[in-house]
């Protein structure tokens, strides 16, 4: 499958999946003495967001590194 959205250019190194991966994000969230409100980032933030040095493990094989690993040279359109 080509991915075109959220997993365009990635990929795993070690078994080549490029379908399912789980990835440590950064979310902001607002806290309070009450607890926590998760849906802040959404309503006011990125949402959940990540870069090339978070952690990624891959479904298949569960190969882990990170997303600068799992990212594959785009292909050109021809
Ligand atoms: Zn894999």
């Amino acid at each position: 499958m080509d991915n075109v959205n959220c997993l365009a250019g990635i990929a795993c190194p070690n078994c080549g999946h490029d379908e399912e991966f789980l990835i440590t994000c950064t979310v902001q969230v607002r806290l309070t003495d009450y607890g926590v409100d998760d849906d802040y980032a959404f309503k006011h933030g990125d949402g959940f967001s990540w870069d090339d040095a978070s952690p990624i493990e891959c479904k298949e094989c569960e190969h882990s590194g990170q997303v600068a690993d799992f990212t594959v040279p785009q292909r050109v359109a021809s």
